[in-house]
């Protein structure tokens, strides 16, 4: 049988922040901020090639209970962590210096003194029901929740359109993660019932209709438990690649090749795997265009190939999937899902599956089994719908 990816038997994410608050400080919380983790629908490695991207936010989600604190202190706690992190502004100003879990708190409070803002010293507790490190963005969760509540306690004046890209500044400068503006943009602008359409060049989004509900459907998310094997290392051969594919075409970046024009962009490069790679930068990138289109014209169940062919792309073009992922996407190909594909950076993370909504079930014992028979450690399952970014509760 499959495991839930959430933990259950552990009660509501924002009792527990409550609890947490109330037992560490001894005093009720001021407020109750919510974020939530996200997954990318489909464009994978399109992000650092100035392309498109659609993700959307899940109903899992990270909630911070905050109140003021002493002036130019923040304490925070996790439910991850028993000891809570206490730093001053010394501290919040020199990235690097609060490390660990509460660096991505302290990296939120930088971004925003950086930013000229006033920010109030404050006592946080924080629960979470996204899994941390499966590649669901419990990293720009926090980083987001953590962000509303000290704009809110601080009355900071700050429209939200500016919060994508202080969170990400906060994960980039001074965590010290190289991201792109996906996570944190999904989180924070996500809709109900919608995808984010986000060209990576321009920042600009748009809510695409994306009613799983309304169509019977549901969206399956598998934790692959892939342990993650060299991705950082190829992850950063990747993008090397696709920057010198680039310069080669004399292009500013691989989202100026047009679909139309592929066929001849591949003929000007010499050696084979970087052909493969700029091929599935640029299908993928149309992958997202035509998935929107049938998106916009109500036509969601369509989608469904074009999510297997990027998969397809990933396996053999850019050859970032690992035995796990590709298991579970022809697991739940075989049983019935519309489309399936891993989701992420790759070598490891999660896979998603487009499936009717009767039929998650289904289709998550038949991963599950598929697995199984493979040897590999249970796979985590969670059936989700498209959920609204960041609130105060
Ligand atoms: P992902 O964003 O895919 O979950 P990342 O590696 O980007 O994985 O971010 C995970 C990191 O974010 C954790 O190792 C931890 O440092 C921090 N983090 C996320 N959620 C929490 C939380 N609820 N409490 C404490 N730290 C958290
Ligand atoms: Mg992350």
């Amino acid at each position: 049988m499959s495991t839930a990816i959430v933990g259950e038997g552990r009660g509501d994410v924002a009792d527990r922040a409550t609890a947490g608050f109330r037992q560490r400080y001894g005093t009720e919380p001021a407020g109750r901020w919510a974020a939530p983790g996200r997954v990318n629908l489909i464009g994978e490695h399109t992000d650092y090639n100035d392309g498109f991207v659609l993700p959307f936010a899940l109903p899992l989600r990270t909630v911070v209970a905050a109140a003021p604190g002493p002036d130019g202190r923040w304490t925070v706690w996790s439910e991850l962590d028993d000891e809570p992190v206490e730093f001053g502004a010394e501290a919040a100003d020199e990235p690097g210096r609060v490390d660990g879990w509460a660096a991505y708190v302290a990296g939120v409070v930088w971004a925003l003194r950086a930013a000229g803002l006033d920010v109030p010293g404050a006592r946080l507790a924080i629960a979470s029901d996204v899994p941390v490190g499966s590649g669901l963005s419990s990293s720009a969760a926090i980083e987001s929740a953590v962000l509303a509540a000290l704009v809110d306690l601080g009355g900071l004046d700050l429209p939200t359109e500016r919060w994508p890209r202080l969170a990400q500044r906060a994960e980039n400068d001074y965590v010290g993660a190289p991201t792109g503006i996906m996570d944190q943009s999904a989180v924070i602008r996500g809709v109900q019932g919608h995808a984010l359409f986000l060209d990576c060049r321009t920042e600009e989004v748009e809510q695409i209709p994306f009613d799983l509900d309304a169509a019977g459907l549901a969206v399956l998310v598998v934790d692959s438990r892939a342990p993650h094997r060299h991705a950082d290392g190829e992850y950063a051969a990747r993008r090397r690649s696709c920057e010198r594919a680039a310069a080669t075409l004399g292009v500013a970046a691989l989202r100026d090749v047009p679909t139309a024009d592929l066929d001849a962009a591949l003929a000007r490069l010499d050696d084979e795997e970087t052909r493969r790679r700029v091929r599935h930068v640029v299908t993928e990138d149309q992958r997202v265009l035509d998935t929107v289109a049938l998106l916009r014209a109500g036509r969601v169940r369509d989608i469904g190939p074009l999510l297997t062919a990027s998969h397809a792309s990933m396996r053999d073009d850019f050859e970032i999937t690992v035995p796990e992922v590709d298991t579970a996407v022809e697991a739940a190909l075989t049983a019935g899902a519309h489309g399936a594909r891993m989701t992420g950076g790759g070598f490891g993370g999660c896979v998603l599956a487009l499936v009717d909504v009767d039929a998650a079930d289904t289709v998550a014992r038949a991963v599950a089994d598929a697995y199984a028979e493979r040897g590999f450690a249970a796979p985590g399952t969670l059936t989700v719908q498209p959920a609204g970014g960041v609130t105060r509760m």
